[in-house]
């Protein structure tokens, strides 16, 4: 409270920045809970950023050697950097694919994380910082920051393949050894018990460590809760980067993300229908096509041709589409929503059973069908889906696995089990389509597909849409 009062009396021009970044920030967060506002509302928050950002290269004075208010002066290295940033970024997220997306979200997370590190290396140096607290704020957002770097890093790697589920033997030993190794250090450098740099620098081994083997045992279906975990870790790290500057708009930020990212974990983690300790401890999906219907005696499954299927579909009630990564690989959600529009010419009525964890990030899916401009209405959450698929003519399953795996309601043994999913045996016929019968992202089979409700109609999710479309035109 006395810093805003004393930065009122001082500076009020920056206060009202900040204020301004603030009160964006919350507007912005706000609009991103709806598609159609989603994008205003980052615009809006990128604009309050922006303000903030200059106003503080412009405006923010500390004391200098003789208590003389100083500004900012080292203004080469602040604008090579903004721009450096500004080129990489803007190029990165012009240039990435949709199905790239998760994985880029993911890095940029890290980034965040990688800042407060950073600045945790940096001020623990700096002698001119009021020594209240400093030592605690500055070591709590070195260690969050360094765990969300290193495991978003981890993160990024899982989610394009080039790093593999390991569970390493003794894991969850060796995890609380560095653990309690990351305290210890910790309380001897916040307690003052040591003025040693090597065991702050200790402690940003350790926590990059522990990031590390923490999110690398995790995989299969628990992906989703470590990425939102991550994000909140992101957020609170830049809080703390807030209190050490008395910085007000990052202290806000990194709040607002902190908590939308565990608010998420939360979210996550019900729609998984587990807990958070299961997760972290539990390496969940780690025992990837080990476990399950993986070896087990499948049976035949039927294929469907793509006249049948419009047949199906044209004389239908009601037809629930259900999309998943391969949507998103396909690109195929223009072709989905034309599909949609000509169902609903013959008198069909069609919407979408979107799964929590569907894709490869949270809300993936709702993000992929509203730039194809799908109604927002049409999407149906996974338990009124459900409550639908009695009464639903036909499903048709795009490019999702995992998500309507009924391996995680009957298979005990599977590493997907308890997980609620889309169930959508209960509709009178299920057309599956995908391009082989390979599995999904948690490597393991999939009994949905031998079912005599279900057919598969093979091929790349646009190409069949487009040749569907065309059928249905005919019939
Ligand atoms: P899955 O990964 O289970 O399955 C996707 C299916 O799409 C594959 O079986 C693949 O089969 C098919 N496919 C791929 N390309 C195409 C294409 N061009 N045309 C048609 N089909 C295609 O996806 P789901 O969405 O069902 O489930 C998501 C999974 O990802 C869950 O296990 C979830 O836990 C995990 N995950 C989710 C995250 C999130 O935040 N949402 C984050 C990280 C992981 P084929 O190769 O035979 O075509």
């Amino acid at each position: 409270m006395e810093q805003f009062q004393e930065l009122l009396s001082t500076n009020p021009l920056l206060l009202l920045a900040y204020l301004f970044g603030s009160v964006t920030f919350i507007l912005g967060l706000k609009m991103l809970s709806h598609p159609e506002s989603a994008r205003k509302g980052n615009l809006i928050a990128a604009a309050g950023m922006i303000v903030s950002i200059f106003a503080t290269i412009f405006l923010y004075q500390y004391k200098g050697g003789e208590g003389q208010p100083v500004g900012l002066h080292n203004y080469g290295w602040i604008f090579g950097a903004l721009i450096i940033g500004t080129i990489v970024g803007t190029l990165a997220a012009k240039k990435v694919q949709m199905t790239a997306m998760p994985e880029m979200v993911s890095l940029f997370n890290g980034m965040g994380g990688a800042c407060a590190m950073l600045i945790s290396l940096i001020e623990y140096r700096n002698d001119s910082m009021p020594p209240t607290g400093k030592f605690l704020i500055i070591v709590l957002g070195m260690i969050i920051g360094t765990v969300s770097f290193a495991g978003s890093v981890i993160a990024w790697g899982k989610l394009n393949g080039r790093v593999k589920d390991k569970t390493i033997p003794g894991g969850q030993m060796i995890n609380f050894i560095i653990f309690a190794g990351i305290i210890v250090l910790s309380v001897m450098v916040i307690g003052g018990f040591t003025v040693s740099p090597f065991m702050f620098y200790g402690i940003a081994i350790l926590a990059a460590l522990y990031g590390i083997l923490f999110v690398m045992p995790i995989g299969g279906a628990d992906m989703p809760v470590v990425i939102s975990l991550l994000n909140s870790f992101t957020g609170c790290a830049a809080a703390f980067g807030g209190f050490l500057y008395n910085n007000p708009v990052m202290l806000t930020g990194g709040i607002l993300v902190g908590s939308a990212g565990t608010i998420l974990t939360i979210l996550m983690c019900k729609a998984m229908n587990r807990s958070l300790k299961n997760v972290l401890i539990g390496s969940f999906g780690g025992a990837k096509a080990t476990a399950g219907g993986a070896t087990k005696e499948q049976g035949n499954y039927k294929e469907i041709s793509l006249s049948d299927s419009a047949v199906l579909m044209a004389y239908a009630q009601k037809v629930l589409i259900i999309p998943g990564y391969g949507l998103a690989v396909a690109q195929a959600q223009h072709t989905c929503h034309e599909l949609e529009k000509v169902l609903e010419e013959k008198g069909v009525e069609v919407s979408y059973g979107i799964h929590p964890v569907a894709g490869r990030m949270p809300g993936h899916m709702n993000v992929l069908l509203a730039e194809a401009d799908v109604p927002y209405e049409k999407l149906l959450e996974m338990e009124d889906a459900n409550d639908q698929m009695g009464t639903t003519s036909v499903v048709l399953i795009l490019g999702a696995n995992d998500v309507v795996n009924p391996a995680a309601k009957d298979d005990p043994s599977s590493p997907i089990y308890g997980m609620p999913i889309l169930e959508v045996e209960k509709a009178d016929h299920v057309i599956v389509n995908k391009r082989s019968m390979k599995p999904g992202y948690a490597g393991i089979e999939n009994d949905l597909f031998f079912k005599p409700k279900t057919s598969m109609l093979f091929g790349d999710a646009k190409k069949v849409l487009q040749s569907l479309i065309a059928e249905l035109k005919q019939v």
